[in-house]
């Protein structure tokens, strides 16, 4: 970690930060990160903003009195299309806004609009695992207590959240759903499992969570948010940290599987628990890959949450997308393999608050599911599917 002090009105306080932990890459079309995601804190003391990257990146931060204004600049960056334009930190009257917008197409510029008249001094660092851009602002005027001699640990966005009851009490009062997270597994460095000579997860992923996009808009008034739009790498816990911090109903990670037996064909939806199938913690481990998290640590977290409501409204969904999605595509194509719902100790279904599930919709590992999965009319009957398992699913909640 690194960390410079703010002087306020000095004539060119920029300063750039290179990252000894930034990967070296030898294209020449620079490979962008992704800002994912603006958070702040309002702590007695002072203001912590934190800046979501999908990779370290360099940085570089100024101020200017009129507009008075601070700015920060990832390079080698863009900027998230789920990511708000706008945020108005709570709490804090010496910060008025913080706007985020494309600089240009390589760089995104953080702008926190700051009251100069109030504000003592600040200080940008960066944090790793994930990497994070923090800007701490400390006002002259803290609303109580002393000035914090240095701020406490920053609360890294946890996985594990039992939700407490909130799911089945929203069944019960029949609670509705409005948004759906759809999470295209893997994505830029990431290609998922792949077929050398075919195509990649990562891209089929992307074709049917924006079929299933297109879908939702056209046919419900149910709102849907990509945890990517593009060939990007968002790192498995930012795309759970999006969908709490957009009050999602809904969390649908879509994936493909390839297994070391070419035979082995069929769709299966999975939610989170243990698993005592050897080839379920296999394809978790594999789907985890872009988490330091290991199946052995993901274990002691999953036996804390798996008693909760959430999960148990998760293994519904998933058996209600599961039966729809296999009895949609066994009306057009003839041989569909219905896997079953299943448990499995996936990290990207750990760290939501709302009923989630992991879709994988075929092997990349199968010549016959190959094939299919290659043309677009099997992906969009996929993306049909899944939409009208998810309307069953609300309907079984007594709303829709
Ligand atoms: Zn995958």
């Amino acid at each position: 970690m690194s960390g410079r002090t703010g002087r306020l009105w000095t004539i060119f306080p920029v300063l750039i930060l290179s990252l000894a932990a930034a990967p070296a890459e030898k294209t020449d079309v620079p490979v962008l990160s992704e800002v994912y995601n603006v958070r702040s804190y309002a702590h007695p003391n002072y203001t912590r903003i934190v800046l979501d990257v999908g990779a370290p990146r360099e940085y570089v931060w100024n101020e200017t009195l009129t507009p008075p204004e601070i700015t920060v600049d990832v390079i080698r960056a863009r900027l998230n299309p789920i990511v708000p334009e706008t945020v108005t930190p709570a709490g804090a009257g010496y910060i008025r806004r913080l706007r985020l917008a494309a600089k240009n197409p390589t760089t995104v510029r953080l702008t926190i609009e700051a009251d100069w008249d109030r504000v003592r001094r600040y200080d940008v660092f960066n944090l790793f695992d994930p990497f994070r851009i923090v800007i701490d602002i400390y006002p002259k005027d803290p609303a109580a207590g002393p000035a914090a001699a240095a701020p406490p640990a920053e609360k890294i966005p946890k996985p594990a959240q039992p939700a407490g009851g909130g799911y089945s009490l929203a069944r019960q009062l029949g609670l509705g759903v409005r948004t759906i997270i759809i999470d295209p597994g893997h994505g830029g460095s990431d290609p998922g499992c792949l077929d050398p000579a075919g195509p990649k997860e990562k891209d089929l992923t992307l074709d049917i969570a924006l079929k299933l996009k297109a879908i939702l808009e056209a046919e419900s008034d149910l709102s849907a948010v990509l945890t990517r739009e593009t060939d990007i790498f968002v790192p498995l816990e930012a795309r759970t940290i999006v969908a709490n911090q957009r009050k999602a109903d809904l969390f649908i990670s879509i994936h493909v599987n390839a297994y070391r037996l070419k035979a082995r064909q069929g769709l299966e939806t999975f939610f989170l628990n243990f698993s005592p199938d050897p080839a379920v913690n296999e394809l978790a481990a594999k789907e985890n890959a872009t988490t330091t998290k290991t199946i052995g640590e993901m274990d002691k977290i999953v036996k804390k949450v798996v008693q909760n409501s959430r999960i148990i409204e998760s293994r519904e969904l998933a058996r209600t997308v599961q039966s729809a999605l296999a009895s949609h595509l066994s009306r057009h194509y003839a041989g569909v393999k219905d896997l079953g719902a299943k448990g499995g100790p996936f990290w990207v279904l750990l760290g939501s608050e709302m009923p989630a599930i992991l879709i994988e919709a075929g092997h990349l590992s199968n010549p016959e599911e190959i094939k299919r999965l290659q043309s677009a009319v099997y992906r969009q009957n996929i993306a049909r599917g899944i939409f009208e398992g998810i309307k069953a699913y609300i309907r079984s909640l007594g709303k829709g």
